[in-house]
């Protein structure tokens, strides 16, 4: 079979940025390793994401946003604060005119909701489950080999995506080098019930042993995601509910009320992938496989979905006039790309770094910092745009 974009991952990139060209006339393939049942029931979908608010206007574009919207609650401001010191500050959607900052959205409820969009859009082929064995370019294709239901299969493509998740096999198979830092966290996710309404209000709380974040959900539900050194993580995740919600409570105060435990803990180790570059001869890696986040802002899909718009946009114009697998066409999309992916992940290592720190020296900047911005609109704003993905 021969395709003109084959896309390896049917995760949240892979699947919208066939989404975004449909309708583009390209011949358009998907090869998924998971099958949709275990995908489905599997615990990293209990996470919650934070769409920055442009992440929900490109997701309205492709249409993916409208009937999903209801399964979203809104966040009308973020409360950032710094357990024991002075230093906090709040952001609000009012202050910066929008309707809101961002969104939360349990991660299995928009993959779920994208996924069936796929299935039910006939440009586009799924092989699943399958995977990706073999790869091999010249000058007018890529060569590809599949394990598909226990089967070998080739198939060729003019252009391969890589939106196959931070384990990218693409990313090897391509010999695409990464930089690795294991930031030595584990992020628990859960979720709580508190005895006040959270009233749209996303708390980031920065602690001496890592950020807490608590997202809000139903009314007084909050998505808790807590970075913690890996082996108090490791034993947070073993304590009991007693135990583990009093800890966290402590970690927390009070604002919320009391708050119960209303869902499993998760664990998920923590690291930075950056891959050396984003293409290679008729490939290029988006998503997690090009760029692989801590969660503290929020960022990674965020990202993600970026890489996506910027080259769904770009596959469309190229493939009127030209080759869409050509390296100059490939070098150009990687160049446009590289100034966004290292703001977002030089921001984000900032902030892990600096609010992970008990030196008294930067906890004392950070804390002025904090100060400082509460009384600077204009900083307040450019932080705010940050987290919105503008
Ligand atoms: C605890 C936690 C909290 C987070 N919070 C946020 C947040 O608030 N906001 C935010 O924007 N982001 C957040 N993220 C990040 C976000 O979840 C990811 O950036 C996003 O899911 C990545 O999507 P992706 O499609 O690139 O990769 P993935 O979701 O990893 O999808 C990859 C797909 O490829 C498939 N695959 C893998 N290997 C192969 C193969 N060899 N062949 C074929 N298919 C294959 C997989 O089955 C999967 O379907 C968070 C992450 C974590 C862990």
């Amino acid at each position: 079979m021969n395709y003109d974009l084959v896309i390896v991952g049917g995760g949240l990139a892979g699947n919208c940025l066939a989404l975004a060209l449909k309708n583009s006339g390209l011949k358009i393939a998907i090869v998924e390793a998971q099958e949709r049942e275990i995908l489905q029931t599997a615990a990293i979908g209990d996470r919650a994401l934070a769409l920055a608010a442009g992440t929900v206007d490109a997701l309205k574009m492709l249409n993916l946003w409208q009937e999903i919207e209801h399964a979203a609650t809104s966040i009308k401001q973020i409360h950032i604060s710094d357990k024991g010191h002075f230093g906090k500050t709040r952001l609000s959607a009012e202050t910066e005119n929008v309707e809101a900052l961002g969104y939360v959205i349990t991660a299995r409820d928009l993959e779920t909701h994208i996924a069936n969009q796929v299935l039910i859009s006939e440009n586009i082929t799924l092989y699943c489950p399958a995977r990706v064995v073999g790869l091999m370019a010249d000058e007018n294709a890529m060569f590809m080999s599949l394990k598909y239901h226990d089967e070998s299969l080739n198939i060729t493509a003019k252009l391969v995506v890589g939106a196959d998740g931070g384990q990218s096999s693409v990313r090897q198979l391509l010999n695409i080098e990464q930089h690795f830092s294991d930031y030595g966290q584990t992020a628990l996710v859960t979720t709580v019930t508190a005895t006040r309404p959270h009233q749209n209000i996303a708390y980031e709380r920065f602690t001496s042993s890592g950020p807490l974040a608590l997202l809000p959900i139903s009314t007084h539900d909050c998505a808790v995601v807590w970075t913690r050194k890996t082996h108090e993580a490791e034993s947070l995740i073993c304590d009991s509910e007693t135990d583990f919600i009093e800890q966290l409570q402590e970690c927390f105060g009070w604002r919320l009320g009391e708050l119960k435990l209303s869902a499993p803990r998760r664990a998920f180790p923590l690291s930075l992938i950056r891959a050396e570059s984003m293409i290679s001869q008729r490939a290029v890696i988006i998503g997690n496989a090009a760029h692989q986040l801590h969660p503290v802002a929020g960022q990674g899909f965020n990202l993600g979905l970026r890489d996506v718009m910027v080259l769904a946009e770009m596959l469309q114009t190229q493939n009127e006039t030209g080759d869409i697998g050509s390296t100059e066409f490939l070098k150009h999309f990687s160049r446009i790309r590289q100034m966004d992916l290292s703001r977002t992940i030089h921001f984000t290592n900032a902030i892990v770094h600096i609010f992970s720190n008990e030196w008294l020296a930067l906890a004392l900047a950070r804390n002025i910092g904090l100060a400082l911005l509460d009384m600077l609109p204009f900083a307040k704003t450019a932080l705010a745009r940050q987290a919105m993905g503008l």
